[in-house]
């Protein structure tokens, strides 16, 4: 089967402004759509002439508003544009189901201008989609298409079947939003004919990603049905870092895989579409760390007191679960308390959720006495109990106590967290300046609670270190090889 096309999707109001983007994307692309539909009228007589003006191949699209387009004259109108915008300069033009008309279809045919035969459907996948795109496919020298709006993991799954169904099949199949995303990325290994992107902050379709980005962190082209698949699972997920870690690492060590982001509401669903992409392993991210323990064939020993996994790796034919962040979270302590750690640490974490679990497992393994305080008072009380550790609320008089136990103040809530950048979770606190200070926090990279601490000249420590170091770990788990860091890493991943 041919390679996927990268199609860039012109949708500017006028056809200057889209030789503009198409140039400044030129190197990443192989075709583009003209969504006509956008332009403004004035510009309808230039149509016809702009696939010679650009040299590339190029599909003419008048999308009506029905079908998410911005047409929004009559249907004869739309017809009629069509037909007098279209010379043999283009190579394919874009048709929906219910547009019949034999006449210009035979012209179409006689120019050598192939039709893309689609259907949209925004509401979710349509349980029929493969036999539909399979009937459409029937039409001598057309190609079907349909773009569908995966709306849970679960439509994600049957999407993905469909691929699988039509594996013979030429077809153009694609997921719009982010539980869609992967489809874009995986064109080539799915087999659809095209994949479509927009520049940044263009409207035409949801789920558009910059070409730059499919291409240079993705490596769409070099996707292949040997391309090993990778990705992270979580909830919200599009503005996980994760992607840019490990897709760097791949590259620095010419490793064929590529890892991408998936937007999970069902981690069961998303077990089935691990086994029919055959991944080789992935990441777990908030809400799904406990929820996925139950899926595993085997686990790490740690997961059972941590009860979380971040990490998944396919290992003697099923998944295996591994918890990196205990790692990643002692990793940028060694650098003040030594390696192994063999001070004994008095320490306060403040948070008693899924992370705070993790920091208390690693610091109770290297002798710390510990204060667990978080605002719902039973879970610090009951997370204590199982690490023999002082607990208490959240509140000014509990916060005191952190005087007694206050070597390492570790923050693991998400308190702090972009956009509430103002907040602090022990603002009554007084740092003295004696105290290491750890916020878990990579967004930003300097919480009000490290600013303070700065302030108090204390040494502090971001969320970015102990990311970096747990996603180390599980590429090490991942492909068996040590991460690569380029320069300017930090910056690259985390401000680039
Ligand atoms: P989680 O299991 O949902 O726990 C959330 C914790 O935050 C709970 O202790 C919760 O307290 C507390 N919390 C939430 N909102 C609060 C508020 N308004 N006031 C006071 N406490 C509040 O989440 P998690 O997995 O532990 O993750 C927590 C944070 O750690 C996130 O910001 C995450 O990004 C960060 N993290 C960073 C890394 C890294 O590599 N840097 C790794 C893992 C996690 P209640 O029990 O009272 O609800």
């Amino acid at each position: 089967m041919n390679k996927s096309l990268l199609c860039l999707v012109l949708s500017e109001t006028t056809l200057e402004k889209n030789k503009n983007i198409l140039d400044t994307y030129r190197n990443f692309i192989d075709m583009v759509e003209l969504r006509a539909d956008y332009l403004t009228q004035r510009e309808y007589a230039g149509i016809k002439d702009f696939p010679e003006n650009i040299g590339i191949p190029a599909i003419l699209t008048v999308r009506r508003a029905s079908d998410g387009g911005r047409f929004r004259g009559r249907e004869s109108d739309r017809r009629a544009l069509l037909k007098q915008s279209l010379g043999s300069a283009y190579s394919y033009i874009d048709l929906e189901t219910d547009f019949r008309d034999s006449e210009f279809e035979q012209r179409l045919k006689q120019s050598r201008i192939r039709i893309i035969r689609s259907f949209h459907d925004f509401d979710g996948v349509p349980a029929n989609l493969a036999e539909r795109i399979r009937e459409m496919a029937g039409a001598e020298g057309e190609i079907p298409k349909a773009a569908v709006m995966p709306k849970s993991t679960k439509d994600l799954l049957t999407l993905l079947q469909c691929y699988k169904k039509l594996e013979d099949t030429e077809k153009i199949l694609v997921g719009m939003g982010d539980f869609g995303f992967p489809t874009r990325i995986l064109s080539n290994y799915l087999g659809s004919f095209l994949s479509y992107c927009a520049r940044t902050g263009s409207q035409a379709a949801p789920g558009n990603k910059d070409p730059e980005e499919m291409v240079k962190l993705y490596g769409f082209h070099k996707i292949d049905n040997t391309t090993k698949i990778y990705g992270i699972i979580g909830n919200p997920i599009m503005h996980s870092f994760s992607p840019r870690i490990h897709n760097r690492g791949f590259k620095a060590l010419e490793y064929n895989g590529v890892y991408l982001p998936f937007q999970v509401d069902n981690v069961g669903q998303f077990f089935k579409i691990a086994k029919l992409l055959d991944m080789n392993g992935f990441s777990v991210t908030i809400p799904h760390k406990q929820a996925v323990i139950r899926y595993l064939h085997g686990k790490h020993e740690n997961i059972n007191k941590i009860k979380a996994c971040n990490t998944v790796i396919k290992k003697d034919g099923g998944y295996y679960g591994e918890n990196t962040d205990v790692y990643g979270f002692l990793k940028p302590l060694k650098n003040y308390f030594g390696d192994p750690i063999t001070q004994n640490i008095k320490a306060t974490v403040i948070g008693a959720g899924g992370a705070a679990r993790a920091v208390v497992y690693g610091l109770t393994r290297h002798n710390a006495k510990i204060l667990i305080l978080n605002r719902t008072e039973a879970k610090a009380k009951k997370l204590a109990r199982i690490f023999n550790c002082q607990w208490g609320g959240l509140n000014p008089e509990e916060v005191k106590r952190i005087r007694d136990y206050s070597d390492l103040i570790v923050q693991t809530t998400s308190v702090g967290m972009k956009p509430n950048i103002k907040k602090d979770p022990i603002s009554t606190f007084r740092f003295r300046g004696h105290e290491i200070v750890y916020d878990l926090i990579y967004n930003p990279p300097l919480t009000r609670l490290l600013e303070r601490a700065l302030d108090s000249n204390c040494k502090v420590i971001n969320g970015e270190e102990m990311l970096l170091a747990q996603a180390q770990a599980q590429f090490q788990l991942f492909t068996g090889s040590d991460y690569i860091f380029p320069q300017n890493f930090v910056f690259e991943i985390f401000r680039g």
